[in-house]
């Protein structure tokens, strides 16, 4: 079905979703060109995710107006991994990161697009490409554009629209996130294991920490409800029943999220370009999506600045950027399935944490493999 005599408005460029990778996207390319970004959320707003942004995006983030300094102080530089009886190996992280929730740094993000992009509070419903264009649906209206950019996370029913193969595949994986207050250390960050998953805690401002997990279903199925699974199963881990025994929650309840898909993605599909989680979500205990979602849309606004430009076609700007895209981030998601692999196997990760324990050099030599170099603006 084509809206051709309904189109509401025009713009070059049209972004479905607010998260760190639109938001990067609207204000590099709104810059130079008309951009509408759409979201159905009002900022400022929390979001599940750990909440470490690696350092790999921190002087893009100063290039795009963003002082992580200015926002927090938590710098973390060390990481431990314990291991479901409660054993730590600790390594320094070659790159580091900083802890900052999302509900700051999407917001402050968010009042940077407002300079110069439209934004408006709905959800995309449909988007084709016709006649060299894009008419996308939101609500009652169509918007016309030159270019379509998804970056609607890692699931969504414009996914099912699209329909786009990830989403008919069922996932076994369940997230939660809590603000807490708890005395640690604001260099550190955990990962801690237990049957079924494991629980990230660091620091984020405010002298708050983040306790973020995740879980397969069939572990936490048996229990259902999340305090008795947090008793009963993530408690045999000592270090987290220290946690749960003595953190003071900030909400009344935790943020929950299901169906997180691993599955590949392609970073273009129907001529649309896809950005963050939309393309490819790596597995969080790299700690690496949010610097990832930055990136890629640093990537997609260069080669689309050229097309808008005149200086590529569309078919060299979308083959392009799926090189970069795959070029750059292909090897570190797929490192991240092996990792979550060794990670979930009992067997596998008792030999692993005797590898690390005794190899000190094995832990950063795994966590570079997930990670990028520092990256700019080139846009
Ligand atoms: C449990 C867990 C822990 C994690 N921990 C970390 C961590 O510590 N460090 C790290 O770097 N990364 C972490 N990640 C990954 C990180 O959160 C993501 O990679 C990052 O949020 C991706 O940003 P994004 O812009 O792609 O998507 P999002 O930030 O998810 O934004 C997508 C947006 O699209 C909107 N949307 C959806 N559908 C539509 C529609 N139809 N129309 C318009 N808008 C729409 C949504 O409302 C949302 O605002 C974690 C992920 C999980 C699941």
């Amino acid at each position: 079905m084509h809206y051709l005599y309904l189109v509401h408005k025009q713009f070059d460029i049209i972004i479905a979703g607010g998260g760190l990778s639109g938001l990067t996207a609207a204000i590099l390319l709104s810059k130079t060109f008309s951009v509408l970004l759409v979201d159905p959320d009002s900022y400022p707003r929390h979001k599940m995710c750990g909440e470490y942004l690696s350092n790999e995006v921190f002087d893009a983030l100063k290039e795009l107006g963003v002082s992580l300094n200015q926002l927090t102080k938590v710098r973390l530089d060390t990481f431990e991994l314990s291991s479901p009886n409660g054993k730590t190996v600790r390594t320094k992280l070659p790159l580091g990161g900083t802890g900052i929730s999302r509900y700051t740094l999407d917001f402050v993000l968010y009042k940077l697009v407002i300079r110069k992009a439209q934004v408006l509070e709905a959800r995309v419903q449909q988007a084709h490409y016709v006649d060299d264009h894009f008419q996308v649906v939101v609500g009652d209206d169509v918007y016309r554009c030159k270019q379509f950019i998804m970056a609607t996370g890692k699931r969504s029913a414009l996914d099912k629209t699209l329909n786009r193969d990830f989403i008919y595949k069922k996932s076994p994986w369940l997230a939660v996130k809590m603000h807490y207050q708890f005395d640690m250390p604001a260099n550190l960050v955990q990962l801690h294991n237990f049957d079924g998953g494991y629980a990230g805690l660091s620091k984020i401002e405010n002298d708050l920490v983040n306790c973020c997990y995740l879980v397969h279903y069939d572990s936490f199925k048996k229990h259902k409800d999340i305090n008795t699974f947090q008793e009963q199963v993530m408690a045999v881990n000592p270090q987290l029943d220290t946690f749960f025994n003595t953190a003071v929650a900030q909400w009344e309840k935790p943020i929950t999220i299901s169906q997180i898909s691993f599955e590949q993605k392609q970073p273009v599909e129907d001529r649309i370009m896809m950005i963050g989680d939309t393309a490819g979500l790596i597995h969080p205990l790299c700690g690496n999506g949010m610097a990832m979602a930055i990136h890629s849309a640093i990537i997609a606004s260069k080669n689309l600045t050229l097309y808008l430009n005149g200086k590529k076609t569309r078919d060299h700007m979308l083959i392009d950027y799926s090189t970069e895209w795959n070029s750059v981030f292909a090897s570190r998601l797929q490192y991240g399935r092996y990792l979550q692999r060794v990670l979930l196997s009992k067997t596998l990760t008792n030999f692993g944490y005797r590898a690390v324990e005794h190899i000190p050099f094995i832990l950063p030599s795994i966590i570079k493999q997930t990670h990028g170099k520092p990256v700019t603006l080139d846009v």
